[in-house]
């Protein structure tokens, strides 16, 4: 029946018949709530490119998760600023790290509260990559040419043998450190046994669900295996199952101090033109013993979350990321867009695609709107 018997626009007519008819609802009790924690005390410093968002001590931290607690935002997602970065990533997985001290304060404090741990390595290692980075054949040969080049060298001004020994040891691997900052890998079975320290290091601080996001193949596996042999058979996994290499992460990592000091992640994270990948991706995940999947970024990937919903039955999440944040920020500072309705139809539009789960920096903002 078309038009005139089909008027489309009777149903728009009030705001109560707009309400009745309305698809997608959104509720708080969707979103996840990231908070960054570094080390001191009263520590509230804004991140630059993110307005409204903070790098908290744990008393902080406390007090943002009982906010956001209270308004009915039911998870938040830890990422850690530990106080020094080593090239095995000792700030992740050692016991008194500063995601496991936020993570018992705040099963302390606010019982109740689902408590996520990011598991990635990059906020921890002093290159910044989300693995451990090994350098690749060329690298090593070059530093072995410059060691034997420069034992063969007659001019090197050194007093004993010692020191020339030493001299040597140190150019040749400086040289190496050169050429591996061009042509380096990230090792992706070594990476994997120091994800799953972290993850059985964060069940043990009290997080109550696991979310690997550095996307080495095998680590759900990896992480799965090792939480069950330490006890946590109990503890589920949320796996940034299809992350994109993405231009909408820079924010993020100002906010995470986790920038990458030579390269990119091209290399492990995924070509934003793959859709069928994605896929794979996430089905991998799923026979790995994944619980829970994540699409990441939300916006730019609406029709990888579409796809993802029709395709599995497992619980899906979608991260609205730094970018996408701070993007709607700057505008509406500008005056260029309303902020509320701009935030709200950005989430209605994720869950609309098709995640249930909403990792945001909006989530206290949005419960406030909604409640
Ligand atoms: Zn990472």
């Amino acid at each position: 029946m078309a038009f005139p018997v089909t008027r489309l626009r009777r149903l728009r007519r009030t705001a109560e018949l707009r309400n009745l008819v309305c698809e997608t609802r959104l509720t708080p009790d969707a979103f996840v709530y990231p908070l960054f924690v570094c080390p001191g005390e009263g520590v509230r410093r804004e991140v630059r490119s993110m307005p409204g968002v903070y790098n908290l001590s744990v008393d902080e931290a406390v007090k943002e998760a009982e906010e956001a607690h209270a308004l009915g935002v039911p998870a938040v997602i830890l990422f850690g600023l530990p106080d020094k970065k080593d090239e095995v990533a000792t700030g992740a997985w050692e016991e008194n790290g500063i995601v496991q001290r936020a993570a018992r304060a705040l099963k302390r404090e606010v019982p109740g509260l689902i408590l996520m741990g990011d598991v990635c390595l990059c906020e921890y290692m002093s290159h910044g990559h989300c693995g451990i980075v090994k350098a690749t054949p060329f690298a090593q040969s070059l530093g072995a040419a410059a060691r034997d080049t420069l034992k063969s060298a007659r001019v090197v001004a050194v007093q004993s043998e010692q020191e020339k020994a030493t001299a040597i040891e140190k150019i040749a691997s400086q040289m190496a450190d050169y050429a591996r900052r061009i042509e380096f890998e990230i090792d992706n079975d070594a990476s994997l046994e120091l994800l799953a320290r972290t993850s059985v290091s964060l069940a043990r601080a009290g997080i109550d669900v696991i979310a690997p996001s550095d996307m080495m193949d095998g680590r759900v596996g990896a992480i799965r295996r090792a939480l069950d042999e330490a006890g946590f058979s109990n503890t589920p996994i949320l796996s940034y199952a299809a992350k994109f290499a993405s231009g909408f992460y820079g924010p993020f990592r100002e906010a995470a101090d986790s920038t990458p000091q030579f390269g990119d992640r091209r290399s492990y994270q995924m070509d934003g033109a793959n859709l069928r990948e994605a896929m794979r991706e996430i089905e991998l995940d799923i026979e790995e013993g994944a619980d829970m999947i994540m699409v990441k970024p939300a916006m730019p990937y609406l029709d990888v979350i579409a796809a993802a919903r029709e395709r599995f039955e497992l619980p899906l999440a979608a991260y609205q990321v730094s970018g996408e944040y701070a993007m709607i920020e700057a505008a509406a500072r500008n005056n260029w867009i309303d902020r509320e309705r701009v935030m709200m139809e950005s989430l209605v539009s994720i869950r609309r695609a098709g995640a249930s789960i909403i990792l945001t920096y909006y989530a206290k903002d949005a419960a406030r709107l909604l409640g």
